[in-house]
């Protein structure tokens, strides 16, 4: 029997040699020596080290990607597709060590973990499904006299950079469709999580991804690298997952090659309870918006906005769960909340909370950072929050619900809307006629109604207003990575 220490000695040791750069089909170090450590979020010790890219390996990276980039679109889709669809099974195969690579260095559950291996995987099997269904239309021009054609290419070498949140399901969810598409990339994970794109970069190498294709550059400076791949012409495309400030500064960096673009950013999702709603199914559904990930995703339920009818039953429902949620390191047994990703987390979130009370909010549990070491926070829910008090209108990306209070749906969509950002929402009601009314009018590019759990690869993922733009995953998410071309043919 293997002990649990060791198996994750096993999960490291799997890793071996790629803890390295991943460039043109090659494991090497940075040219300048230089390498970085993977922190514990647990108790903040090192756990490994993996080599830290500058300027230079990056742009080795773009002259891979770029050299591979005429034979891989010129690849049947069938051949693409296969090796997706090999990674996926693989990634399955592994589940339990991707779980504990994840665990280990990003700080959620083993059971978060296993949940975002299930997520990161599907985007591979879905995406090896759209492969082989790329295809243009043929229409007589209105006038008559011509044939309109269009077909669609590969928009060419791609920069991915990922957030640390979900160390494998962001990759995976712009490495698949840019497969698919057939199209090359560089790949930049989160200084935070390295490990697990590093992992991931080997299991593709294993389906026979060709050399170049996919190029990984670990590194901790992140904005030279950026910016000096950003001002390659050849480099086509950025999709970047993460926060709206620093998608801001992407999205002027690629204004001037005109490079495409994919942000997906904050947000500041509301969840929104009506009178009429199943209350016990709302508390469940409140507790995946508001828990998954811990708190730290971009879907996470940022605002509780609940009926004024309904808002006292609500609150102690949730504080009964919240409180009693067990919290320590994630790879423990019996634990429901990890570790944050490090201390300016927890100090972020714990302003928020301190704020929320001076503001007049009411703790109904949690409140506190819990003595010891490791970034931990203890679940919170806050009651009577004031609209405008910052928890309301900042990202929190932490274990803490702050319900608000509303009397009409009117005033429950106002609210919802006031919001610089626009990727999730939730809302639980039984009204078949606000159902379609809320879809209709919350201004967010998604809407979970009676479910707290909208990620799906099949879903086209993705916001509106401050959080970006461009699609991932579903039929659109594959629309990213592909250029159309017309061609007009006369008349036979
Ligand atoms: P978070 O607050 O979730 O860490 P960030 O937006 O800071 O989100 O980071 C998300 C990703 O963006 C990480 O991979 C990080 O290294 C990278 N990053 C941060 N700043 C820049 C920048 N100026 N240019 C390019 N990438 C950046």
């Amino acid at each position: 029997m293997t002990t649990t220490s060791q198996q994750y000695e096993s999960a490291l040791r799997a890793l071996g040699e790629h803890r390295q750069l991943f460039i043109g089909g090659e494991w090497r170090q940075a040219e300048g020596g230089r390498r970085f450590g993977v922190l514990d979020p647990a108790d903040g010790t090192t756990i490994t080290d993996v080599a830290d890219g500058d300027v230079g390996d990056a742009m080795d990276a773009l002259d891979a990607a770029a050299a591979a980039q005429g034979d891989w679109a010129r690849t049947p889709p069938r051949e693409r597709s296969e090796i997706l669809r090999r990674a996926y099974e693989l990634i399955t195969a592994q589940a339990d060590d991707y779980a504990r690579l994840i665990s280990l260095e990003m700080g959620k559950t083993l059971t978060e973990a296993r949940g975002e291996v299930t997520y990161g995987a599907e985007f591979f099997r879905w995406f090896a499904e759209e492969a082989v269904r790329i295809h243009g239309r043929w229409m007589q021009a209105p006038a008559g006299g011509s044939r309109l054609l269009t077909l669609k290419k590969p928009v060419g070498p791609c920069l991915f950079i990922t957030p640390w949140n979900f160390p494998l399901a962001m990759g995976t969810r712009k490495i698949g469709p840019a497969v698919a598409a057939g199209c090359t990339m560089v790949v930049k994970p989160a200084e935070a999580t390295p490990l697990t794109m590093l992992r991931l970069a080997a299991t593709l190498e294993e389906a026979g991804l060709p050399a170049g294709v996919l190029n990984v550059v670990t590194t901790t400076e992140a904005p030279a690298v950026s910016e000096a791949l950003m001002a390659d012409d050849r480099l086509r495309k950025v999709s970047f997952t993460g926060s709206t400030t620093v998608g801001k500064v992407l999205v002027k960096q690629a204004a001037d090659r005109l490079q495409r673009v994919s942000m997906e950013l904050g947000g500041n999702a509301p969840f929104l309870v009506f009178e009429d709603a199943d209350l016990d199914a709302a508390v469940d559904g409140a507790m995946v918006a508001k828990m998954r990930n811990m708190g730290e995703a971009c879907t996470a339920a940022n605002r509780f906005l609940v009926q004024d009818s309904v808002a006292g039953e609500f609150a102690e429902k949730l504080g009964a769960r919240m409180g009693a949620l067990a919290v320590g390191r994630g790879q423990d047994e019996g634990i429901d909340v990890g570790p944050l990703i490090d201390a300016k987390a927890v100090e972020s979130v714990h302003r928020l909370v301190t704020d929320a009370v001076r503001d007049g909010a009411a703790l109904v549990c949690g409140g506190h950072v819990p003595d010891g070491p490791g970034t931990f926070y203890e679940p919170t829910v806050l009651s009577g929050v004031p609209a405008d008090s910052e928890i309301n209108t900042e990202e929190v990306f932490g274990p803490v619900a702050p319900i608000t209070t509303f009397s009409t749906e009117k005033e429950a969509v106002q609210r919802a809307n006031a919001t610089e950002y626009g990727l999730a929402s939730y809302a639980y009601t039984r009204d078949l006629g606000r159902t379609i009314r809320l879809a209709e009018s919350l201004d967010f590019g998604m809407v979970g109604i009676n479910t707290g759990l909208i990620s799906n690869a099949a879903a086209p993922f993705g916001g509106v207003k401050a959080s970006g733009f461009g699609r991932e995953g579903g039929f659109e998410g594959i629309e990213e990575y592909l250029d159309t071309t017309y061609v007009s043919l006369p008349e036979g």
